[in-house]
């Protein structure tokens, strides 16, 4: 079986070779492929406005110079000579759960190993506080990550699907067990957006350094989390909100 990871946190993340030891547990054909710089928010952009640089470090490890998709379409295209069976994007550095997946860098390079019929799933470290910086465990995430893997190669994954993974912010120890999940919401759209000066004496703004209030739903990845349990959802591309479509319908009715 043959493997592509990749991260948003960029090619030197910390979740990185935590994801590749996971990785190893069931493969030797290991391709790492990720931003060279961090890309956490930058959701599925693609750079379209100037040219991105590969740079190879090994065989089969390499940095590209822009986004998680940007990386996962270079790996696909241009670095690998045979598609990967499995594309694993992680291990992330913070939660991607409930609204905020489509934010996600993480979650987006593996809706792009989805696009492209590949077997994806996307893994994140949920952490306590902000502020951590590299301090962030990742014991959690190295050790239930083979457990929440193994079953899923196995499992057929429908066209556009992929599979969302969040683990507590716990030791591996105390780690209940593994639920799989619906995406859940927050309350409000976004935290609160930080303002200041920079030494020049001109304004700044830093979002997302408060933790969003929501209420926590039966059944949802972020009620998962809560309790202790490693969050296993299910995604699909399809973003249609089909129970609308008919009566959107009548209101261009002839
Ligand atoms: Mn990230």
């Amino acid at each position: 079986m043959r493997i592509l990871i990749t991260n948003d946190d960029g090619i030197h993340a910390p979740g990185l070779p935590v994801l590749e030891e996971i990785a190893r547990q069931f493969s030797d054909d290991i391709w790492v492929c990720a931003p060279a710089e961090e890309q956490s928010g930058a959701g599925h952009s693609l750079t379209l406005n100037q040219p991105v640089r590969l740079r190879q470090y090994d065989e089969r490890r390499f940095s590209v110079s822009g986004t998680p998709t940007d990386s996962v379409m270079m790996a696909l295209r241009e670095v690998m000579d045979a598609p990967p069976d499995l594309l694993l994007s992680g291990v992330n550095r913070g939660a991607n759960l409930g609204d905020d997946i489509t934010y996600s860098g993480t979650v987006s390079a593996a809706i792009e190993g989805a696009l492209a019929g590949i077997k994806s799933i996307a893994l994140s470290q949920v952490y306590r506080r902000e502020g951590m910086g590299d301090d962030v465990p990742f014991g959690a995430a190295a050790q239930w990550g083979p457990k929440v893997i193994a079953p899923l190669l196995e499992a057929p994954f429908a066209e556009r699907t992929l599979i969302n993974v969040n683990f507590p912010p716990l030791p591996a120890s105390e780690v209940k067990g593994i639920r799989v999940v619906r995406q859940g919401f927050h309350d409000y759209s976004r935290g609160s957006i930080v303002a200041g000066r920079d030494p020049r004496g001109y304004r700044y703004f830093w979002f997302g350094l408060h933790a969003i209030e929501h209420t926590l739903d039966h059944g949802t990845d972020l009620e998962a989390i809560d309790d202790g349990y490693v969050s296993v959802t299910p995604l699909q591309l399809d973003l249609t909100h089909h129970s609308a479509l008919g009566a959107l319908a009548e209101r261009y009715a002839e």
